[in-house]
């Protein structure tokens, strides 16, 4: 694949070649990489009607919300409850807003812990779904919500789908409180478990991620939109074991995502997948593979290259985006 000399999206600065190809939905796709901002960027652009397609119930979550089998689901639902409660040692409940709501789980959890409660979902089916399921206020843009109305903003593994990541940040920034919360998690592309398995790292997600962030890159952005950092995450067990063990399985050369395939919901359209002897591998080895997963992921963490990050962020004061984002370019 023919890959031209490009500059940053974001800073102009130029971009180098960081993995890849990897062949996806009909397409082929590189990540480029800028040293500069320590932030990923897929290349080419997957056009609006595919990346439509593929945050669609066909391919993301079925009619029900689940995105996986019944245990891990169970196991996500524990994850979000334990999310609730350290959330809520740290802002007193109040009104909540979750960026790229989904099914819109996480919020019913919260409301059901007293927060009152708001969404936004940008593809307008999984929206409805969360509206009908859960009886939940899922807005489609984040126009709708007036400035300075909420106590907590989530947005988990969102931003890297969006177009336009800073901008919703910006927005964000702007609908908090003074001394409101925002809790924003990405895969971190600086992480041990991305450089090591570069195309074969499991949280790439090509082309459905269009951003791959780093740590760096998102306190930069948080600390200039006004905030003060007040928690930096980087021991997600689910999310980082998970990625240790797929993406090593991947560079084993086992059939890309098997193994999570196998634990996503049967519903959904997964192309043309060799089953049996990549299956019985990848569920055989995932046993012996848990173990190392387990210290690499702490390692990592410790020395604070989790594979995935989540920052947790207060609006001490009334947030200047403008001024900010002008200080960044
Ligand atoms: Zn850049």
């Amino acid at each position: 694949m023919n890959v031209p000399a490009r500059s940053c999206s974001l800073c102009s600065g130029p971009d180098a070649f960081f993995s890849g190809p990897v062949k996806s939905h009909g397409g082929e796709y590189v990540v480029l990489y800028c040293d500069k901002c320590r932030v990923g960027e897929t290349f080419p652009d997957p056009d609006d009607a595919l990346l439509h397609e593929l945050h669609s119930t066909e391919y993301y979550r079925n009619g029900e919300g689940a995105r996986f089998i019944r245990p891990v689901e169970w196991i996500i639902e524990g994850m979000r409850r334990w999310r609730i409660h350290r959330l809520s040692k740290i802002v007193t409940q109040g009104r909540a807003l979750d960026v790229g709501c989904g099914s819109g789980r996480f919020l019913r959890g919260l409301r059901s812990s007293g927060w009152n409660v708001a969404g936004l979902e940008l593809n307008d089916e999984t929206a409805a779904a969360a509206r009908k399921a859960h009886g939940l206020a899922v807005e489609t843009s984040l126009d709708v919500f007036d400035d300075g109305s909420f106590d907590l903003i989530t947005i988990t593994h969102v931003l890297e789908h969006l177009r336009n990541p800073r901008q919703v940040l910006k927005r964000c920034a702007g609908l908090l409180r003074g001394g409101g919360i925002m809790a924003v998690a990405v895969p971190n592309i600086d992480s041990w478990q991305a450089r090591l398995s570069r195309e074969d790292w499991f949280h790439l997600d090509l082309p459905r991620h269009l951003w791959h962030f780093s740590e760096k890159w998102l306190l930069r952005e948080l600390t200039a939109l006004g905030f003060t950092i007040i928690k930096v995450r980087r021991l997600d067990f689910a999310h980082n074991i998970f990625g240790w063990m797929q993406s090593l399985l991947n560079v084993m050369g086992y059939h890309h995502n098997r193994l999570y395939n196998f634990l996503s919901s049967d519903d959904f359209d997964r192309g043309d997948e060799p089953r049996a002897v990549s299956l019985i591998l990848s569920v055989a080895l995932a046993p012996l593979l848990l173990p190392l997963s387990v210290v690499l992921t702490m390692l990592e963490a410790a020395l604070h290259s989790g594979g995935t990050v989540e920052i947790i962020a207060r609006a001490d004061s009334e947030v200047c985006p403008e001024q900010s984002l002008n200080d960044m370019a």
